[in-house]
């Protein structure tokens, strides 16, 4: 029996098909980001697949073009939503504010793509809306279906969205959370989202938004995953394309900087705001599209790794160890880009769930975080750096007879 490739290589923009693409941030090979594994596992390989985001000559778009297969990506998908009580009151004031906007009539239909454990459709059932789910995992969406909040187990595409609506009617509001930035086949789902939804429907995605991603110097949100890297420019050019118009943005601080997208069909109801034209303005006045945003960030990444090993290098010398901060998929990406994993001798991370574990590929140890207290290491590196803040308030204590932690990012740096 032969398997699945892991991973193959896209040729065209997952946007406009364009044939030829640049590459504007070389990334180091790297694991699955989430991936992190138990002891009895520790034998498996776990290997690292190409991560370098390329940039369409036509249009814009920033995107992986390796795709691993999503039989090796979700494998060990677990996650559900309502698991985090963070995510849970995002979505509640979401479908709140979009309830407040448009004044939905009972009984009208909202569909959510991607609809995971349902949270966001028992949202609009209370608010007397038909519901209806689509989620690829087969447990999650009979665990949804079970409980009342009706889920197709499938992809969406265009197939799909036709046969939705002639089964329930067109849609008032279509969602999809994290699927816009995940999926390979957007035109197949955008498509199917026009089939879907009625003439006044609403579609609503949010993402994490380019512009934030290169002015925080996100770059370790690029994992296999995250498929995509939006902006507006080639969003507005693909939903034209696709007889769709977005008509509003709001930027929300949704993982270090995201956007919230609504479209409608095009010619519909909804006159567009100024916002879309502010942020084309603002996209074009970085010379996104061309990619210049990106040449300081590279350098400086690359000035940032060097620094930091160095520094490392100087404490493993005087017989320090050095633990890192953080065991999450961001962290996958900073440990493999900065070649870290032969610097540290474990991780450590407040999620006690995270305990215990090995980190992916590099199989470098989680441990709790009281160990940075009970026999504190000479330094520890903080690579979950956007909590850098909390984290160091959280184990300010650690600071002192010398140790010290360090920031690898924006600039790296000591802290006492
Ligand atoms: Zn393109």
């Amino acid at each position: 029996m032969t398997e699945n490739p892991p991973y193959r290589r896209n040729h065209h923009c997952r946007l406009c098909a364009a044939p030829t693409a640049r590459q504007v941030l070389p990334l180091e090979p790297s694991p699955i980001a989430d991936a992190y594994i138990p002891a009895d596992r520790l034998h498996e390989e776990q290997p690292c697949f190409p991560m370098d985001l390329y940039q369409c000559d036509a249009c814009g778009h920033v995107q992986l073009l390796d795709v691993v297969s999503a039989d090796t990506l979700f494998r060990d998908y677990i996650y559900h939503t309502a698991d985090s009580s963070g995510l849970v009151e995002h979505f509640r004031k979401y479908v709140e504010a979009l309830a407040d906007r448009f004044s939905p009539k009972p009984d009208r239909l909202a569909v959510d793509i991607g609809s995971n454990d349902g949270t966001v459709l028992r949202l609009w059932r209370d608010r007397g809306l038909r519901v209806c789910g689509i989620d690829p995992a087969e447990n999650i969406a009979r665990e949804a279906t079970e409980q009342g909040l009706p889920t197709r187990c499938a992809y969406f595409d265009a197939a799909l969205g036709r046969e939705l609506r002639a089964e329930l009617g067109p849609a008032a509001f279509v969602t999809a959370n994290n699927v816009f930035a995940h999926a390979d086949d957007l035109p197949g789902i955008l498509d199917g989202v026009r089939e879907l939804l009625d003439d006044d429907g609403v579609f609503v995605f949010e993402v994490s938004y380019l512009v934030d991603i290169i002015e925080r110097k996100l770059f370790d949100t690029v994992y296999h995953e995250h498929l995509c890297y939006h902006s507006i420019g080639p969003l507005q050019k693909f939903f034209a394309a696709h007889a769709m118009e977005i008509f509003d943005i709001e930027r929300i601080p949704t993982k270090g900087g995201s956007i919230r997208v609504f479209a409608q069909r095009a010619g519909g109801p909804q006159p567009v705001a100024p916002i879309v034209a502010e942020l084309l303005t603002l996209e074009a006045g970085m010379e996104l599209d061309a990619g210049k945003p990106f040449e300081p960030l590279v350098r400086e990444l690359t000035a940032n790794r060097e620094s930091l090993r160095v520094e490392l290098e100087k404490v493993r010398a005087a017989g320090g160890r050095v633990a890192g901060f953080g065991a999450s998929a961001t962290v996958t990406t900073l440990m493999a880009h900065f070649d870290l994993a032969p610097l540290l001798d474990y991780l450590v991370d407040d999620n006690p769930k995270r305990s215990g574990l090995y980190s992916p590929h590099f199989h470098v140890p989680v441990l709790s975080s009281r160990i940075l207290h009970d026999r504190p290491p000479a330094c520890v590196v903080i690579l979950a750096w956007q909590y850098a803040t909390p984290i160091i308030k959280k184990h300010s204590a650690f600071a002192q007879d010398g140790r010290f932690f360090l920031l690898p990012m924006p600039k790296m740096k000591r802290v006492t």
